[in-house]
């Protein structure tokens, strides 16, 4: 496994393993790596001759009250992990290489406001504004055949898609389902921030997702009054929910219909930790 930071080396050992016609795999990740990620890359692999992992934690999508300066970085276990795996080559960039002038100061994409301005966009200002524009960056240094990315982050697997369709990557987007603790938590690096005592409720939150996909598939009840019902729970069992929400899973759009493809988000909070997780009906 090579372990690179330069975009130009990159961009030529990948662009060498094209020319010998070999199919390139990408999963983007921001590190501390668990088995969420690592499943993206057992997908990745099993569709490509070549895998290239990422690692970088994007400064431009956190918000300026987030935990960009505490996320946990561990290189050395990331990368143990990977070798593990036998992936081909990991891009590890630095800040510097990736917006040389800041990322205050960078150009970036914005993907279609209709996917983009509620739920997690109407919740951290900018967030997709920074994910659009690293992975489009990342996208033209690593020009993958297939990327890889997770159902966990799912409004974010849906604007990367459509910055695909939009922006004529000719590049075939793959999503995996959310890999999940013993108890339904889904597995996320900012699990760790959890006490213990915050780790043992941080599970209702899938429960809770759970059941409102039961009330949803037994149609007995209205959306609108499943979410809020959803939203009393949760702040019942400790949290402080930023949004559950009952929609389409396509456009997420607000969903009028039950027979409507659905899918249910939510974001909340424990003590400083912020979860996210998502139930498709
Ligand atoms: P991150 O390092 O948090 O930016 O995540 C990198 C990729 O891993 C994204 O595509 C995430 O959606 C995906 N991912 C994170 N957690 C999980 C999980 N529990 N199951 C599946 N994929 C995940």
């Amino acid at each position: 496994m090579q372990t690179l930071t330069s975009n130009w080396e990159v961009s030529a050992l990948v662009r060498q393993w094209q020319r010998d016609g070999e199919r390139i795999g990408f999963v983007p990740t921001m590190g501390n790596l668990h088995e969420g990620h690592l499943r993206l890359v057992k997908a990745a692999r099993q569709n490509t001759d070549r895998v290239v992992v990422s690692i970088y934690v994007n400064p431009m999508q956190f918000g300026p009250r987030e935990d960009f300066t505490n996320y946990p970085r561990t290189l050395e276990s990331d990368l143990q992990k990977l070798t593990n795996l036998k992936v081909d080559l990991v891009f590890h960039p630095s800040d510097e290489s990736m917006y040389p002038e800041g990322s205050a100061k960078s150009s970036y994409v914005e993907v279609s406001t209709q996917l983009t301005e509620g739920l997690e966009g109407a919740h951290r200002q900018h967030h997709f504004r920074g994910v659009a524009t690293v992975v489009t960056k990342l996208f033209n240094i690593v020009s993958p055949d297939v990327a890889v990315f997770g159902e966990k982050d799912y409004q974010q697997l849906l604007v990367i898609q459509q910055l695909v369709k939009d922006l004529n990557y000719p590049i075939e987007i793959i999503g995996e389902p959310t890999i999940r603790e013993g108890d339904g938590l889904a597995l996320s690096s900012r699990n760790q921030y959890l006490s213990k005592q915050q780790r043992a409720i941080a599970p209702k939150l899938y429960d809770v997702l759970s059941e409102t996909r039961e009330r949803i598939l037994m149609q007995n009840m209205d959306l609108t009054d499943l979410e809020q019902a959803a939203i009393m729970q949760l702040e019942q069992h400790g949290f402080a929910p930023d949004y559950v929400a009952i929609r389409n899973a396509v456009t997420l759009a607000e969903a009028d219909n039950p027979t409507d493809l659905l899918v249910i988000l939510a974001a909340a909070r424990l003590g400083q930790t912020r979860l996210i997780d998502n139930l498709r009906v």
